[in-house]
């Protein structure tokens, strides 16, 4: 295991596995076969990779969906992990190349498309090198009970039967005991290790807000999350194309996805989104699957979903990379019925089972106690505590004596005797002088306009608990009518007392939370603002490179970095997430950064770090000393030296660089392309002039040029 914990330190820059990790890493040690159940954004990619890493010999991933194959790929190059995929996006000449590399024992992970592992000739081809893991990701797909049966899974049988030596691990986030049962039977797995992990992500926000007014919720919610992307579930493509074009006139980079746009700007949403070019994407549920995008900071369902495993595996796409992130549900009884009227319907299949869903849904959207209590419970984990972060949690609800606004509707209810819906007992209460309701006379009855006092959405709410503390019921087979119910009963004619919840208002809410801004913002202005700059770089470094900004760090990693600032490399190299390579590849770039901030702001812990840099180089000590002393690499000396020249704080150089080199470099530099780049002034110079050299000749160069 020490070597994991080295491989974790060095390729991934984490000094901690995860619960779970460390045992399904020494289970495949010892040559197990093994089932992991973990919930998305868990960490379950690390349980394969550190073997596949450490353990002599290829590992081989079989992985459902490309963009999730490129991602990961891209991921693991990006950290030094020799790292590669073979599936149907590959041309024949990456291909060959793919497989020569395999060939000669040059890669760590190969991953593999299901239709590809299948394919004629693959196990041939598989035998031809040392295989030390076999992993299935997305092992759920093995099971029609699953939701996403793919039928090449079943195939997979073979792997253990022609590499019975070869440990299988099978992974994935959603799997009930069927499933489960399911996928250790048809792998083959041999009396493997079964690892349920926790499903609770702590980092996850929960709120559900009344469905009244959703747009302004909405433009207020986004307002507070400058630049942070978020995703909006909607029911219909519809809604998702009107809502995106409702923020884009408000000035939120926005986009819209589902199925029925043209595959190319369904990819395009996608991409723009994966690399923050766009901040809102707009979607049905037909998004999300196969992102691997770590840094969405939020989620918003605009609709009801239809179940808590949807809405589970949705908002589980927020906050990946473990920094905190919010998810908000917005709930109408408008939208149960919509969905119910969706689900029954004589050809739906598992209809009961698919109602009963739906109820559980809603029950979760009233529900006045932890909302998490109630997602792990439904999920099967004993978890008993209240969660303390959730809107329930936070604002407990507020009781008050409401038996004379239920006797209200509920006499309302009586005397229309029982033959209308929600919406139109809410205008007779309200009085709201509408044609059809005065064409049936309504306007005659006792209780018309009894509720004036009350607006359309306070009272929507208040139906909304009567409902469902059983003092009305909807009678789903006649027009949604409501009726009244034994409980009713005992309110209009034996004053049975009811108690109902105080609703809050957008303001009484924004009133709430007031004090919990103010003091985030205390904390952003420590934090925030070098966070924000440093993922402006971070977004600049990554359309350099065309790659996804998470992949270069995650926001978690850049959390950490504001919060400590990391002047050297050691200090950097202490960030959770900065491995080796990474620190090789944006390391100083960073740390310039930091210091940077840091020196303008004047409040480096030992004063300006520049100028202790300096102070040291005048008083005659060489580089290596200066970086001995300060415990910090060589190059940072540099930096530190190349930053003051740059900033026009003039002194001699001669040691480092003499001055017949540094008027070498300058007239050689005027040959390239301006501003020049030292990687270009590297190559000129054939690479024999070291960079440190280039970078302060440069440095200088810039202020006596001006
Ligand atoms: P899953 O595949 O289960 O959805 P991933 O393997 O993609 O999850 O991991 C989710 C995130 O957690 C990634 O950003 C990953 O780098 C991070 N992570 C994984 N293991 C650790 C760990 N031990 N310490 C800190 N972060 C981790
Ligand atoms: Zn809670």
């Amino acid at each position: 295991m020490e070597k994991a914990y080295q491989a974790l330190k060095q390729y991934f820059g984490y000094d901690q596995f995860r619960p779970l990790q460390a045992e399904i890493i020494s289970s495949i040690y010892e040559g197990k076969d093994a089932l992991v159940l973990m919930p998305t954004g868990g960490g379950k990619s690390v349980c394969y990779q550190i073997p596949a890493i450490t353990l002599p010999g290829t590992c081989v991933v079989v992985s459902p969906l490309i963009s999730l194959m490129k991602d990961q790929v891209e991921g693991l190059c990006g950290n030094g992990v020799r790292a590669a995929f073979l599936n149907s996006s590959n041309s024949a000449k990456e291909q060959r190349a793919v497989e020569d590399r395999f060939f000669n024992g040059e890669l760590d992970l190969l991953y593999v498309s299901p239709e590809k592992v299948i394919s004629q000739g693959f196990i041939s081809f598989l035998k031809s090198t040392p295989i030390n893991l076999f992993a299935i990701d997305e092992a759920h797909c093995i099971s029609a009970w699953g939701h996403d049966f793919r039928p090449e899974y079943t195939q997979l049988h073979f792997l253990k039967q022609s590499f019975p030596n070869v440990p299988v691990v099978a992974l994935t986030a959603t799997a009930d005991k069927l499933t489960r049962t399911d996928i250790v039977s048809q792998l083959r797995l041999q009396d493997p290790a079964i690892y349920i992990a926790s499903f609770d992500r702590p980092n996850l926000g929960l709120e559900v807000r009344p469905g009244q007014r959703r747009l302004e919720h909405i433009f207020d919610f986004i307002n507070k999350r400058t630049g942070q992307p978020g995703i909006i579930y909607c029911l219909s493509r519809k809604s998702t194309e009107e809502l995106a074009q409702k923020l884009a006139a408000k000035g939120i980079i926005s986009a819209c996805y589902h199925a029925g746009l043209a595959d190319g700007e369904r990819a395009k949403a996608q991409e723009d989104f994966i690399e923050d070019r766009v901040q809102v994407i707009c979607a049905t549920i037909a998004f999300g699957m196969g992102i691997d995008k770590s840094n969405v900071r939020w989620i918003i369902h605009y609709n009801l979903p239809k179940n808590l495993e949807s809405f589970y595996q949705e908002i589980g796409r927020a906050g990946r990379d473990g920094a905190p992130a919010d998810t908000l549900l917005f709930y109408s009884y408008h939208d149960v019925m919509v969905l119910q009227d969706i689900l029954d319907k004589p050809e739906s299949e598992n209809k009961e089972i698919q109602l009963a869903k739906l109820d559980r849904m809603r029950q979760y959207a009233e529900a006045l106690v932890c909302r998490r209590r109630i997602l792990l419970n439904y999920f099967g984990e004993d978890f008993s505590d209240n969660c303390g972060k959730c809107d329930v949690c936070r604002n407990p609800p507020e009781y008050f004596d409401g038996t004379e606004l239920a006797q209200k509707a509920l006499s309302a209810v009586y005397r229309l005797r029982e033959k209308v819906g929600m919406q139109m007992l809410i205008d007779i209460l309200r009085g709201a002088g509408k044609k059809e309701l005065l064409s049936q006379g309504y306007d005659q009855i006792k209780t018309y306009g009894a509720g004036r006092d009350l607006s359309a959405g306070e009272w929507q709410q208040h139906l909304s608990l009567l409902l469902n503390l059983g003092y009305i019921e909807i009678a789903h087979d006649q027009h949604h009518v409501l009726k009244l119910t034994p409980a009713s009963k005992r309110v209009l004619f034996e004053n049975e007392k009811v108690q109902l919840i105080r609703m809050k208002t957008l303001k009484d809410r924004q009133e709430q939370e007031k004090e919990k801004a103010q003091q985030v913002t205390v904390r952003q202005r420590t934090t925030g603002e070098l966070f924000e700059l440093l993922r402006q770089h971070r977004l600049k470094l990554a359309r350099e490179r065309g790659i996804p900004p998470y992949l270069i760090f995650s926001d978690a990693t850049l959390e950490e970095m504001a919060a400590m600032k990391p002047l050297n490399e050691s200090e950097m190299s202490r960030i959770s997430g900065v491995g080796d390579f990474k620190l090789k590849e944006y390391g100083t770039d960073f740390i310039d950064l930091i210091l940077d901030y840091v020196s303008q702001k004047g409040n480096t812990p030992q004063g300006s770090t520049y100028l202790i840099t300096l102070e040291m180089f005048k008083s005659g000590l060489s580089v290596a000393e200066i970086a001995e002393k300060r415990q910090c690499a060589e190059i940072t000396v540099y930096n530190h030296l190349a930053h003051l020249l740059e900033k026009g704080t003039a002194f001699n150089i001669d040691s480092i660089v003499s001055p017949a080199e540094r008027k070498e470099i300058r007239k050689a530099s005027k040959y390239l392309e301006q501003p020049v780049k030292l990687k270009a002034l590297y190559e000129l110079f054939d690479e024999s002039v070291p960079y440190y050299k280039l970078k302060l000749a440069m440095a200088e160069s810039r202020i006596s040029s001006v």
